[in-house]
């Protein structure tokens, strides 16, 4: 007999770009393993997300898999404007130039002596920097000390001086870690954006640069004011990347839906060294509150230009799982990388070793949202000792018909060392469910009670080759079946394919 399919439980994000933004390389990465898909929408413009959203949902239909899509909401961030095609190398000791107005980097061709002039995407910072202030481009990567200030008003510009070099494409990010600006949580562009999500049926909102549990709300309240709130919502992914939001992380934690460890800017803000720390403590918060987590940024950065991966970043990879992660995230690597398939091939298979290692080694208990155990909430309990069970049994799949996602993320939070297969009938609440460790989201009309649920889960568990006959499967459930609330059941149950016979 065959092994059965084996499933990743740890979710992979990849971010949409010009590498992958074909359907037919959509399709590869779902076939890899990508379970959400993050458009960028500080890159590119509506017509580009426009294309990039129908893509995915394209690639999603061809795979029969739903995925989910993230929109990211760029926030106050200070971008690099236009560069010119292939961008500009800067090197240690140069001078450069910010300018007021726009202009694209490079393209009178550099010119040996002549500073390389830029413009950004809101000049005003030229006013709030000084002389000794660092200016950090491309999460850091280069790096320039301000050593000048020219011209007044209009004509004002800053001279810097290169420390780092390294090559500037068009807007990358700008930080300034020395300079007090004051910018608002969300601007025009990013209000803009989060109606072209609503109206396009985006699955999530990621917010960039949240500082305190006030910037998650005002997003969740527009949110509310345009598609209604409560499980209508579209889920809010709080980006932790400012030091300010570690300092009401607790408060974010229990505002947001999900968090971001932004790893990208985070290291710019903040001691680099910090990092490491910082992410284990969100994750842990996140946690105790039940809330997905991923980790992002420079996963496996070599692998935008080199077919495998360096050690330190497959032990990355496999270190930000061990430290319990939901899903773990590519961005340059899928964006503009040469191997986006490779890199996220390779992100699955050791998301597949370590889940192997974690569920051998006996000493691994579940830890369960602790802040949650204090409702007394009977699914959560559920929940938590479905563990147990499944554990004792061997059971290879849990099962939970999951209506509107709460059994499934209820299961989810215990991060079990099997698949839960969670069935809904609405396609809205399966995208998701896509963010949820260890969820494999299943389509399904809803059953007239808990027998037809576990018939139709049997036949659908053999037909996917997920389990065969003789495996345990341990099914989470309440009746009658699709009111919300009544789940209240756990039931065991072996795969015989009785009930696949049945049908046929
Ligand atoms: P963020 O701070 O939101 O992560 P970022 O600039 O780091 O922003 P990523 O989405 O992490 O952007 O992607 C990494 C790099 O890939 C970007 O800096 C950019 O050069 C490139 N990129 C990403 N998306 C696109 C796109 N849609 N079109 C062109 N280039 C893109
Ligand atoms: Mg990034
Ligand atoms: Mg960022």
């Amino acid at each position: 007999m065959v092994e059965p399919k084996s499933v990743i439980l740890t979710k992979i994000v990849a971010t949409v770009g010009p590498a992958c933004s074909d359907e037919a390389v959509l399709v590869r990465l779902i076939e890899e393993g990508a379970r959400v898909f993050r458009i960028n929408f500080s890159h590119g413009g509506f017509e580009g997300f426009e294309r990039s959203l129908a893509a995915v949902r394209g690639a999603a239909e061809a795979s029969g898999v739903h995925v989910g899509v993230v929109g990211d909401l760029s926030g106050p961030k200070l971008r690099v404007g236009k560069v010119c095609d292939g961008g500009v190398v800067l090197l240690a000791g140069e001078c450069v130039e910010f300018q007021r107005q726009a202009v694209v980097a490079g393209e009178q061709g550099v010119v040996a002596g002549r500073a390389v002039v830029f413009s950004a995407t809101d000049s005003s910072f030229i006013d709030d920097v000084e002389p000794g202030h660092r200016v950090l481009l491309d999460d850091g990567a280069v790096r320039m000390l301000v050593v000048d200030k020219t011209g007044e008003g209009e004509g004002r510009r800053l001279v810097c001086s290169v420390t780092v070099g390294g090559r500037v494409t068009s807007a990358k990010g700008i930080n300034l870690p020395d300079t007090d600006v004051s910018v608002p949580s969300l601007t025009g562009y990013d209000w803009r954006c989060v109606d072209w999500a609503v109206e396009h049926g985006v699955d999530f909102l990621a917010l960039s640069f949240v500082r305190r549990a006030e910037d998650v709300r005002a997003l969740k309240g527009r949110l509310s004011e345009l598609v209604g709130g409560g499980s209508q919502a579209i889920p809010v992914i709080a980006k932790i990347e400012k030091p300010q939001a570690l300092d009401d992380l607790e408060a974010i934690v229990r505002e947001a839906d999900a968090l971001m460890v932004a790893r990208g800017d985070l290291g710019v803000e903040m001691d680099l060294t910090m990092v490491p720390v910082i992410q284990k403590q969100i994750i842990a918060q996140a946690h105790d509150y039940g809330k997905p987590v991923i980790v992002a940024t420079q996963m496996l950065q070599s692998m935008i230009e080199s077919p495998t991966p360096s050690r330190a970043e497959a032990s990355d990879v496999a270190n930000a799982i061990y430290d319990g992660a939901d899903a773990v995230m590519l961005s340059g690597e899928t964006a503009v990388g040469q191997y986006p398939v490779q890199a996220v091939r390779i992100m699955g298979m050791i998301a597949k070793t370590v889940q192997r290692a974690m569920a051998e080694a006996v000493d691994v208990q579940s830890r369960p949202p602790i802040r949650l155990q204090e409702s007394r909430y009977r699914t959560a309990a559920l929940a938590h000792g479905v563990n147990v069970v499944v554990r004792d049994l061997g059971a290879k799949l849990m099962g939970v018909w999951s209506q509107r996602g709460g059994g499934a993320r209820y299961l989810s939070q215990n991060r079990p060392s099997i698949p839960i297969i969670a069935a809904s009938s609405d396609p809205v609440v399966l995208r998701r469910m896509s963010l949820l460790f260890a969820v494999e989201p299943v389509l399904m009309e809803q059953p007239a009670d808990l027998g037809a649920f576990a018939d139709e889960l049997e036949r659908l568990i053999l037909d996917k080759g997920l389990a065969r006959e003789g495996d345990q499967v341990v099914l989470l459930a309440g009746e009658p079946i699709g009111t919300p609330g009544v789940t209240n059941t756990l039931l065991i149950r072996e795969l015989d394919g009785t009930a696949k016979r049945g049908s046929n």
